[in-house]
């Protein structure tokens, strides 16, 4: 192990950002970029990416594991993907209608993904899983859906994290279940008296802030089997875990067909794409709800989901994942053993979740994670992270000297747990 050393990185352009962004941007910045959601050691501001790094507009360079929180799935600028773009990019991109790779994009999830018989694109997960919400209705004729307390599936008002600007109208028509406890959903389902139209499920629990769950295969199976009796609509929302965990529908290996999914991030390696993929049943009612967008039909996308789907099949970037976030958990479990701190990590090991024990008000995490990114690796303390198939042993090792540092600043802030 490497000795503690502090190295402080410098800040002053992405200083100077953020107090511009104050004077035109609300809050400076929203959502989950938002400054107080950050460490305050977390830049905002980036530069440029390579791979498995990225660069701030100070120049610092970075182990990413957020991976832009899920859209990098290959590494940045891929050079299938970027080849790809780059043909795209010369015949045209926004036109008068999609280009000719949009119905390839199509029958390439058609092909992957095995529950699929069509697929419609969109620009971002909260559209899949909204649209998905409307072909369930417009199915079904029934209003309520189902979703797992917790979990997040967007912020269109049906689902955002938080209540200002949602009315109680909004959220009329939803309900909530427990992830993993069939008999929370059979509860919900009686409450809803006859008018579930769909119960929306995430491929494990994922909730930020909270220790990551796998699915136990028997709810999943019971979940399959309920929607079936009382006829409502299956919807797996794949948005962050999609192509992660499989090179098709994430519970594939376990046996369980969705009717409906939605994708997002990672099918365009960082180019800004959504689907939603359905069965031949649904098809029909997605054919009469309205939804659209103005940049929906861009080909430079849907040319780069074309490519990054097929790379990540041939180019084997689940094993590799796999392989490379099993190193970085032993890793991080064997230096948490020798600093002498307890920590939960979660979750498949694509997609890393750690916690402290005790850790009030992710104090500990916090402490963590900012000693990480001055040492050189994007983490989060609440969220999940992400490794990419670019990410190497090298790159691990990397990261194991900043965690390692991590902890020392913990043990030096908190004590041994
Ligand atoms: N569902 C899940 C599971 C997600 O993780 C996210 C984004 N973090 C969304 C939906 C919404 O996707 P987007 O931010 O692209 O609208």
């Amino acid at each position: 192990m490497t000795e503690v050393i502090s190295h402080h990185r410098t800040r002053t352009a992405d200083a100077a950002l953020r107090q511009r962004a104050r004077a035109v941007i609300p809050g400076g910045m929203y959502g989950h970029l938002s400054a107080n959601a950050l460490p305050a050691e977390y830049p905002q501001f980036y530069q440029r990416s390579e791979g498995a790094h990225v660069w701030d507009v100070d120049g610092n360079e970075y182990v990413d594991l957020m991976c832009s929180f899920g859209p990098v799935i290959l590494g940045h600028k891929h050079p299938k993907v970027e080849k790809a773009v780059a043909a795209q990019l010369a015949e045209g991109d926004t036109q008068a209608g999609p280009a000719a790779c949009m119905v390839e994009a199509a029958e390439l999830l058609v092909d992957r993904v095995a529950h699929a018989d069509w697929a419609m694109f969109a620009k971002n997960g909260t559209d899949a899983t909204t649209t998905c919400l409307m072909v369930a209705r417009a199915a079904t004729s029934r209003n309520k859906v189902l979703a797992a307390a917790g979990a997040y599936h967007g912020s269109a008002p049906w689902c955002t994290l938080r209540l200002d600007g949602v009315t109680p109208e909004d959220r009329a028509n939803m309900a909530y279940y427990t992830f993993n406890d069939i008999a929370s959903v059979e509860r919900a389902v009686q409450v809803a008296d006859g008018d579930v139209a769909a119960i929306i499920v995430s491929p494990f629990k994922h909730d930020a802030g909270f220790d990551q769950e796998m699915v136990d295969p028997e709810f999943a199976r019971r979940l399959r089997l309920l929607c079936d009796r009382i006829g409502a609509v299956l919807i797996m929302d794949e948005v962050r875990a999609g192509f992660r965990l499989n090179d098709g529908g994430s519970w594939e290996p376990i046996g369980v067909a969705p009717d409906l999914s939605a994708w997002s991030k990672a099918i365009g390696n960082g180019y800004p794409l959504a689907a939603v993929l359905g069965t031949e049943s649904l098809s029909d009612a997605a054919s009469r709800i309205f939804v659209t967008g103005s940049f929906w039909f861009q080909a430079v996308p849907m040319a780069a989901s074309i490519a990054t789907i097929t790379a990540i099949r041939d180019e084997g970037a689940v094993p590799a994942m796999e392989r490379i976030g099993t190193k970085l958990r032993a890793g991080i479990e064997r230096q948490a053993l020798e600093a002498g701190l307890t920590v939960f990590q979660t979750g498949p090991v694509q997609m890393p979740g750690l916690r402290f024990a005790d850790d009030e008000n992710f104090a500990r995490a916090r402490a963590f994670c900012a000693s990480v990114v001055e040492h050189g690796v994007i983490v989060h303390p609440r969220h999940n992270w992400f490794v990419s198939a670019a990410h190497t042993d090298q790159d691990i090792d990397s990261v194991l000297d900043a965690t390692w540092q991590g902890f020392q600043a913990v043990i030096s802030q908190f004590g041994a747990s």
